[in-house]
């Protein structure tokens, strides 16, 4: 019976959406670099060179997450070379302040001109970081006014044993409980099995997960969710993103290997806005 009614409520859901039809391009459309722990000072500034050069400071729909140690001079650069390319941290503590050897606050990253923060990534999560954990890191973004790159994504074995769904709606569930800000949040849905091996999800594959996700993000925070960006991340490339940015429910990439060569990513950035406008 509980079954059945849950059905009759998502399918309600569904037509109210697909009556509605919010556009794809009524969504903000972004790629974010994650470079993870890559990169030095002087490899970030051929980097930036490359890719403003080749004209990307035009756009508004770039975030550079470097790691910690190159938030300062990126800033600067950024501030010099592009007035639109955004910059994001790939981290953050649940706590405001306080004993907390090697770890960085939001208040830090808000004082460095960060405007957005990945959270959850499976990496971060594979080292211990809970659903808890990232709920917390959301509130402190948040309450800090930084948009929070949410990352759920499911590992091979669940794939395998058909619990795809189910684990990353409860991954939102447990990340957005008691959440009432939805203007800034961005979700990433990232396989774990696609991250840094090469084998990205199919279009399909991934468009089957953005689909239920944005239906769990309308049941969480009603319409609100229809103007939130689903990015993919696994193993983006320049000759997947096309194919995929084509996809109703895909409004961008996190890119990891990819967006450490600056012609790479522009390319990624380059399908995305064709994306936009077919
Ligand atoms: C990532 O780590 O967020 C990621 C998507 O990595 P890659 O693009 O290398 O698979």
């Amino acid at each position: 019976m509980e079954k059945q009614v849950e059905s009759i409520v998502r399918q309600v859901v569904e037509d109210v959406l697909r009556k509605k039809g919010f556009a794809k391009n009524e969504r903000r459309q972004l790629v974010i670099a994650n470079w993870k722990m890559n990169m030095t000072l002087e490899k970030a500034e051929v980097f930036l060179e490359q890719l403003c050069d080749n004209g990307e400071n035009r756009t508004n729909d770039v975030v550079i997450c470097p790691p910690y140690t190159l938030l300062y001079p990126m800033n600067k650069l950024l501030q010099k070379r592009s007035k639109t390319i955004g910059l994001g941290a790939q981290n953050l503590h649940t706590a405001h302040e306080g004993a907390h050897t090697g770890e960085i606050s939001a208040a830090m990253l808000k004082e460095l001109d960060c405007q957005y923060v990945i959270v959850g990534h499976s990496e971060r999560r594979a080292a211990g970081e809970t659903d808890g954990m990232v709920h917390e890191k959301i509130k402190r973004a948040l309450e800090i006014g930084l948009n929070p790159v949410i990352c759920v994504g499911e590992t091979i074995e669940q794939r395998e044993q058909g619990f795809t769904n189910e684990v990353v709606n409860h991954q939102l569930l447990q990340a957005l409980e008691g959440i009432n800000d939805f203007s800034k949040l961005i979700i990433a849905y990232e396989p774990v099995w696609a991250i840094g091996t090469g084998r990205s999800a199919s279009p399909d594959e991934a468009q089957t997960v953005h689909e239920a996700i944005r239906l769990t993000l309308s049941e969480i925070c009603g319409t609100d969710s229809e103007a939130m960006p689903i990015l993919y991340g696994g193993s983006v490339k320049p000759d997947n993103a096309g194919i995929l940015s084509n996809m109703k429910d895909i409004d961008g990439f996190l890119v990891g290997g990819a967006s450490l060569v600056a012609n790479d990513f522009q390319k990624i950035v380059g399908t995305l806005r064709k994306g936009m406008d077919s």
